[in-house]
């Protein structure tokens, strides 16, 4: 017997078969899915279940951010219209060589939130540019509070041009990806994985590389790590070792299933390939890879090759915001614009991104990524009695093309309700965000970096 009932009008399930189902319903007992089907029916053989109303509602699984780095929350409109070299030295290191355990703190359970209210469920994080070992524990922190669900990635580095303070060597790395592993991993209901990370392959020598994927397969956490971002980033790699990006991964062989891929923007049809042939996953993150100029991820000839790929928002340094939705218009109406091609990717294939392909990517669809008995109960719901929902006929066109995370009404994950008619049951939102602005005001202060506060010509007085 389920104890919650999860109406609406239209239930996606994102199952094999995308059934939709009209006047339905998602029976949950303790964490998990049990039924989903016709509410009229599904609520006579759950009578005593606490009911979630469904009238003006589109339910669907909770989305999946496979990209973000919750630490940048504070950086949030610092890095604006800088070049790539620029924004990394002058303000993301600058700001990070002054963030500690309780800003990262602060900085995670902002971003957090703002996932939280925007629909998103699960997402991989990128932990790196660190100087205080122990603000891992602040990102881990606050998905424990939270109750959201998260891969946390530890990312380092050990070689120029990541400035020396970020630096770690290979014992150092181990030790410290291997004393959070055993911290975190599986905490929290299991909603916390930890993994280790070489941020990427500019910044990392082989032996890191190899040893981080080394322990990744011994702790079965899979491994997250940034592909061929830039132009800059592929030309620095093949002039140090003669190799493209992609095929330098395989030579040291952390291509694979279990390989989570970030931005994925600058590789060739024969790297696409190789991905395809070793099953590795990717994080396309439209908004992030426009805002920095990274280019045009070649997505939709993964796509047509059946690599897995989901989508990210990438850090609120790069974004700015962690709203998921968003990144399904941007990337829809990217490509089409690409592509001379308005039929190149449709609203139905994004939402398939932003849910159950985004499960694969991390490595999860076993668990979540769409609304099926079994599963764990991520559940998300868009009120669709707003001006920008109407008409409703195709509301998961809406959901893509005409709505955004501030239409979530209802969130729930593992079963338990995090958000209720847009009201944040987990974390104090006041509180969140006012600790946040004090961080960044101390942060700015401490750096010495008051001249990012600036508006070009406009003068604040
Ligand atoms: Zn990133």
């Amino acid at each position: 017997m389920a104890d919650l009932l999860i109406e609406g009008d239209l239930i996606l399930t994102m199952d094999p078969d995308r059934r939709m189902i009209a006047d339905g319903a998602v029976a949950v007992e303790g964490s998990r899915i049990v039924e989903v089907g016709k509410a009229a029916e599904l609520r006579g053989r759950h009578a005593s279940a606490r009911v979630i109303p469904g009238r003006s509602k589109l339910v669907l699984p909770g989305l999946v951010n496979c990209h973000t780095h919750i630490f940048q929350s504070l950086y949030r409109g610092l890095g604006d219209d800088r070049p790539l070299q620029d924004w990394l030295r002058n303000v993301v290191y600058r700001l990070s060589g002054g963030l500690d355990l309780e800003g990262t703190r602060a900085a995670a359970r902002l971003s957090c939130l703002e996932m939280i209210r925007t629909g998103t469920t699960t997402f991989a994080d990128c932990y790196n540019m660190h100087v205080d070992k122990d603000g891992f524990h602040g990102c881990a922190e606050a998905v424990e509070e939270s109750g959201l669900r998260a891969l946390l990635a530890r990312a380092t580095g050990d070689l120029d041009p990541i400035p020396e303070p970020f630096r770690e060597d290979v014992s150092t790395a181990v030790r410290e990806c291997e004393r959070m592993i055993e911290r975190w991993n599986g905490r929290a209901d299991g909603r916390i994985t930890i993994c280790p990370s070489p941020t990427n392959l500019m910044t990392s020598s082989n032996e890191l590389v190899r040893t981080l994927k080394e322990m990744a397969s011994h702790y079965k956490v899979g491994c997250h790590t940034h592909v061929a971002s830039t132009l800059h980033n592929v030309n620095f790699v093949r002039k140090r070792v003669g190799k493209s990006y992609v095929e330098y991964l395989e030579s040291l062989g952390v291509l694979g299933p279990d390989l989570l891929a970030a931005h994925c923007a600058c590789v060739t049809d024969r790297e696409i390939r190789l991905m395809r042939d070793t099953e590795t996953r990717v994080a396309h993150c439209p908004v992030a890879n426009s805002y920095l100029g990274y280019g045009v991820a070649p997505i939709l000839t993964m796509l047509r090759e059946g690599v897995v790929v989901g989508l990210g928002t990438d850090g609120a340094a790069s974004n700015n915001c962690q709203d998921l939705v968003q990144s399904m218009k941007m990337c829809a109406i990217l490509h089409k614009n690409h592509m001379l091609d308005p039929s190149a990717l449709t609203a139905e294939k994004v939402i398939e991104m932003a849910t159950i392909d985004g499960a694969r990517a991390l490595g999860m669809a076993d668990r979540i990524g769409s609304l099926e008995a079994g599963k764990q109960a991520d559940i998300i719901l868009f009120d669709l009695n707003r001006p920008n929902m109407v008409p409703s006929l195709r509301p998961w066109s809406n959901l893509v093309y005409a709505s955004g995370g501030a239409d979530v009404d209802t969130v729930i994950v593992g079963g338990k309700v995090l958000v209720e008619k847009g009201r944040v049951l987990s974390l104090d939102e006041g509180e969140v965000m006012a600790t946040a602005q004090e961080a960044i005001r101390a942060l700015v202060e401490r750096v010495g970096a008051q001249d990012l506060v600036r508006a070009g010509a406009w003068k604040i007085q």
